[in-house]
């Protein structure tokens, strides 16, 4: 198949970051774009491999297990993205570099002890609910300065900063109050000792107000590798090019 959108899709979204840096007063160098493969093929994925990305976001664990059987040679740090159930721990561990969607202990706990039986670490960030829709997991921000004390006895879990999903709302005000809230959180983490240099927020329709607030990191999806069929599952689809 032939893939040669991906490179202008890539050069257009880096552009766009760039973009948004600009206004926002920032050195684009501080912002960078995790490309998020969900629901896609690996022979996509190998195709972006081709254009230099080497580290790709994912939801699913049974994705990350077929992908990156598929894709061994390529080198790729698959990071997990997705709301991870804590019997997933051991593949995550086995198979991931990073977790960005660690919002309880009890996930903590079994993270850590199958990464000590593999003898690796992981970074992860914490997800954290800046929104109000009850779909969206994350730990409720009053619990964070709790559990950030907490995670400090899993010295095989890097903790690297606070990731976030906005509303889904049509009104940039209140989408851009998501982003806000986690830098504020972010901030005020810091401020307690917390070293949290990263902040992972802002997708595909929403990049430019998360990279306003201070995103150090854009998880962008669709406008690299196309529409997902609408409640695509782990069953990757047949996608083609971006019409
Ligand atoms: C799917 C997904 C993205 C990317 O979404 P797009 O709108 O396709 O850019 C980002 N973050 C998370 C947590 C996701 O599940």
């Amino acid at each position: 198949m032939d893939h040669s959108y991906l490179a202008a899709n890539w050069a257009d979204v880096r552009r766009r970051v760039d973009a948004a840096c600009r206004e926002a007063g920032r050195d684009p160098a501080g912002v960078s774009i995790l490309p998020v493969s969900k629901t896609f093929d690996a022979d996509v994925v190998r195709a972006a491999v081709v254009l230099g990305l080497r580290r790709f976001g994912e939801n699913k664990v049974q994705e990350i297990r077929d992908k990156s059987s598929l894709l061994a040679d390529c080198g790729i740090a698959w990071v997990v993205i997705g709301h991870l159930q804590t019997n997933k721990a051991k593949d995550v561990a086995r198979l991931a570099s990073e977790v960005q969607s660690l919002d309880r202990l009890e996930l903590a706990e079994a993270l850590h002890r199958r990464l000590q039986l593999e003898g690796r670490s992981l970074d992860v960030l914490v997800q954290v609910k800046t929104s109000p829709e009850e779909s969206k997991h994350g730990l409720p921000p009053a619990e964070l300065p709790a559990f950030l004390d907490s995670l400090r006895q899993y010295d095989s879990l890097r903790v690297r900063g606070l990731m976030t999903m906005a509303t889904h709302s049509d009104d940039p005000a209140e989408v851009r109050a998501c982003f806000r809230r986690l830098r504020e959180l972010r901030d005020a983490m810091q401020a307690r000792g917390h070293d949290l240099p990263r902040l992972s927020m802002g997708m595909s329709g929403d990049f430019p107000l998360a990279i306003a607030e201070g995103a150090t990191e854009v998880r962008i999806g669709s406008a690299i590798f196309g529409p997902r069929p609408v409640g695509a599952t782990a069953a990757p689809a047949a996608m083609g090019p971006v019409p």
